[in-house]
């Protein structure tokens, strides 16, 4: 048999298999969990017709439902940042459900946060472990992947368990915003090791349990594994729309510490020293910090005071900024120092200021947007026109970017409504999302020379990157 009659014979095979493809309806209902579920086989004629990374994503095409179970097993353990116990069930699963992956597993500790308590003083609070897997540390490129597993959803929260809106959507604590996106991650990665080409790709990922308020205990301990990464990628949800997302604010928390002095309201009213007054006119400055274009101040919470018939001695503002650029960084440090010190020029009254922008603003560069290109060109090869917008929300991203890492922190799933208890996940986008990273690491590792990506580390000391 020559070549022609061999090729004569796989376009037969083709032809008669998508007749009979064809006939069939292409899906079936299963009324037992209520959704819509589209078995999904593909002829062996038609995966003989395939490229290799066309057989690859094809490992993912019958994977919503598996990937849907484990979102929803996720989404039921409760790992708000402060819940260690629910975050260790967590880390379990995950354990567990990555072990798949053959890679070198290692849970580390970072240094504990330090916060600023109600009485004034300094605590230091334990985070969650960062999960780390780590494979073909050897190969010629080498690739960072991270997203967190903790939720802004505390352990008292109503809203603890993931329901059906309809077929198509998922509403459950953190489901979009990051279980969606582990799932996405695992699965992508699943489907890579099966690729020809895989030994070209080394990669670590990293799950941090910390992010939701700004990684502090985690940050150290990232930053030194991206070290010998080219490119990095992150699993935030998309926009709703599926966009991804482009810039991103530079975000901080900031407490201002003000002590005054105690007095009977009634007999000495006179000497004392309002901490709460002061801290009225703080925030009366913090608040015209709005007026600055491309800054935002938010008051988060006042601490302090006591019965209303003693001056209070202590109060604490606790808030949060949000600067479009560096230099609107350097305003919002010249004006916080104003006002502190005009609290400090009062008569009885000491101020002082705790915190500073723990992610700088993700402005992409040449090798950031070149990398995006490049992820936007793969979606293209999945029929996907991702659109691209600018937030103020702040993520991981911004903090490896400021350590020299290309990356794009968007490659999660679609979702809307998060940090609310309306939060939902798009489930369709499971396996499209999961199929776009596959298809971005099997390019990489046929041809690492799709991204042009050029790292220059910068040197990060301390906790604080600006
Ligand atoms: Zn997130």
């Amino acid at each position: 048999m020559n070549a022609f009659e061999i090729l004569l014979i796989m376009a037969l095979l083709f032809v008669t298999s998508e007749m009979i493809r064809r006939k069939r309806p292409s899906g079936v209902e299963i009324p037992a969990t209520g959704l819509n579920i589209v078995c999904n086989r593909t002829p062996l004629s038609r995966i003989a017709l395939m490229t290799p990374v066309e057989q690859t994503l094809n490992w993912l095409a019958d994977k919503r439902d598996v990937m849907i179970e484990r979102v929803l097993e996720w989404s039921a353990v409760n790992s708000g940042t402060d819940n260690l116990p629910g975050l260790a069930r967590q880390a379990q699963l995950l354990e567990r459900d990555f072990s798949a992956l053959g890679a070198r597993f290692e849970r580390r500790m970072g240094p504990p946060e330090r916060i600023l308590n109600n009485s004034g003083e300094m605590d230091e609070v334990e985070r969650a472990p960062v999960l780390f897997w780590k494979k073909r540390p050897e190969a010629p490129f080498q690739v960072f992947l991270a997203i967190h597993y903790d939720t802004v959803y505390p352990a008292d929260s109503s809203f603890q368990r993931a329901t059906w809106l309809d077929h198509q959507t998922l509403q459950g604590p953190g489901v979009a915003d990051a279980k969606g996106g582990i799932a996405v991650l695992l699965y992508g990665l699943l489907a890579l090791e099966r690729h020809p080409a895989a030994a070209q790709l080394g990669w670590v990922v990293a799950l941090n349990g910390d992010e939701e308020v700004g990684s502090p205990s985690s940050t150290p301990l990232l930053l030194e594994a991206v070290q010998g990464a080219r490119v990095g990628f992150l699993f935030e949800p998309t926009l709703p729309d599926g966009s991804l997302v482009r810039n991103r604010k530079a975000s901080g928390n900031f407490s201002c510490l003000i002590r005054g002095r105690p007095a009977h309201v009634g007999r000495d009213f006179q000497s004392g020293r309002s901490a709460l007054f002061a801290a009225a006119d703080f925030l009366h400055g913090l608040s015209a910090l709005n007026n600055h274009p491309g800054l935002i101040a938010n008051a988060g919470r006042v601490d302090g005071g006591g019965p209303s018939n003693v001056v209070p001695d202590l109060a604490i503002v606790r808030f949060n900024l949000r600067a479009a650029s560096q230099a609107d960084i350097d305003f919002a440090h010249d004006q916080l120092k104003v006002l502190i010190a005009e609290l400090n020029a009062r008569d009885g009254i000491q101020a002082q200021l705790e915190g500073d922008f723990s992610s700088p603003p993700k402005i992409l560069d040449a090798a950031g947007l070149d990398l995006l290109e490049f992820v936007r060109e793969c979606a293209r090869e999945e029929g996907l026109e991702l659109g691209l917008r600018d937030t103020g929300g702040a993520c991981d991203g911004n903090r490896l970017m400021g350590a020299g890492l290309p990356n794009v922190d968007t490659l999660g799933v679609r979702g809307d409504c998060i940090h609310s208890d309306r939060e939902i996940l798009f489930v369709d986008s499971l396996v499209e999302r999961a199929r776009l990273f596959a298809r971005i690491l099997c390019s990489l590792a046929d041809n690492p020379d799709r991204v042009r990506a050029d790292r220059s580390m910068v040197a990060i000391t301390g906790g604080s990157v600006c």
